[in-house]
């Protein structure tokens, strides 16, 4: 019996290798051994991308992604400040809620969750508003699948002489980040997705210079940067972390670096979701987004006419897969289904073969959806 592939973004499908480093020693997170590891993961993570190992710190967390996200938007935007939040899903429109809760000013640029970005509009509130310290946005939007367009807008904030706070949490590790060409002054991930982690550490690289010429903005005290950051530097924590989440980061990293490191990652996932993605489409399964503004990492489906998504998510659990649902407006639209993790071309072979033996809809009973 094959094992149960998870095709969700994250958690993933874990490694043996990275499971078996579950089971190393309990250790302190007050000894010396627990900061040595701390400061293996903190160099790797900084050397995923070749052009951060300089200007940028990586600050690790325990939390999920959202944790990291809410961190550094806690601790980066000055409660004098405005944040424009870009958003076209789910994830930044989570962004948005976060800076309101922390009462802090924002302006949103919204578009539609299949539509890209709206550029022109952020264009034109910058040169409206010097009031705005920071743009925030989504790289990899996971609500469709779509890799917003943040080359273009990293120019826009360039010019106007804006940070950009991203959320990387479903690209990091697969997905280039050009750091210093899209002026980021941070950027927030996890360990559980494109990294193949196990959930429960999640991690901020911030560019290095903040931290000297600017104060911590945070009114948590869980969520302040800077109190990990002095910590971090000889590799302690203010707070208990999860020391087996860093056993598995720690194993996962090498495992990529000794895989060719994020580029290969990229390639990999590349070859999986066009191959996913040809398969479907020889059914009559369609894409939600063209393949050219899609990520690597995961492709949104249109349900089949007459298939709901409870019919096609419970046939493939039982054959070993697990897919994704839609959020909200799009729960009866699409399925999504994501690479990373532990997986191969072989997966998506049996994985098509599940879809083609699929049970006839019975239709009578199924709704007949469209997507607006
Ligand atoms: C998964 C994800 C998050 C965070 O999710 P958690 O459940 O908190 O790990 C944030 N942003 C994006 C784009 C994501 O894909």
């Amino acid at each position: 019996m094959n094992r149960t592939l998870l095709l969700n973004p994250g958690p993933v499908t874990l490694s043996e290798r990275v499971r078996q480093a579950l089971l190393r020693p309990d250790l302190c997170h007050r000894e010396s051994e627990f900061a040595e590891l701390t400061l293996d993961i903190k160099r790797r993570l900084s050397s995923v991308y070749s052009q951060t190992t300089a200007a940028y710190e990586t600050v690790l967390l325990t939390g999920s992604g959202t944790c990291a996200v809410e961190a550094m938007l806690s601790t980066l935007i000055p409660g004098t400040g405005k944040a424009l939040i870009v958003t076209n899903g789910v994830y930044g429109e989570r962004i948005a809620t976060i800076v309101q809760l922390q009462g802090k000013a924002i302006a949103v640029v919204a578009s539609e969750w299949h539509d890209p970005m709206n550029l022109f509009e952020v264009e034109t509130r910058l040169a409206q508003d010097s009031s705005i310290t920071h743009v925030v946005a989504v790289h990899h939007e996971t609500t469709t699948g779509r890799l917003n367009d943040v080359a273009a807008l990293g120019q826009i904030c360039k010019r106007h002489q804006v940070a950009l706070l991203l959320d990387c949490v479903s690209s990091f590790g697969a997905e280039a980040i050009a750091f210093d060409d899209w002026n980021l002054e941070a950027c927030a991930a996890t360990a559980n997705k494109c990294l193949h982690g196990v959930p429960g550490v999640s991690f901020v690289l911030v560019k290095r210079s903040v931290f000297k010429t600017r104060s911590s903005a945070a009114k948590s005290l869980y969520l302040d940067l800077y109190r990990y950051y002095h910590e971090q530097q000889q590799g302690y924590s203010p707070f208990t972390q999860s020391v087996h989440g860093y056993y598995a980061l720690q194993e996962a990293l090498k495992e990529l670096e000794e895989a060719g490191g994020w580029i290969a990652r990229q390639q990999n996932y590349t070859e999986l979701s066009q191959a996913l993605a040809q398969g479907l489409q020889q059914m009559g399964i369609q894409l939600l987004l063209e393949e050219s503004t899609s990520s690597c990492v995961l492709r949104s489906f249109r349900l089949p006419p007459n298939y709901s998504y409870d019919d096609i998510h419970d046939a493939l659990k039982a054959a070993g897969f697990v897919i994704y649902a839609g959020q909200a407006g799009l729960r009866n639209c699409i399925f999504r289904i994501a690479n990373m993790g532990d997986l191969n071309l072989q997966d998506v072979t049996r994985l098509l073969a599940c879809f083609r033996q699929l049970p006839q809809p019975s239709l009578l009973d199924a709704p007949n959806l469209t997507l607006v």
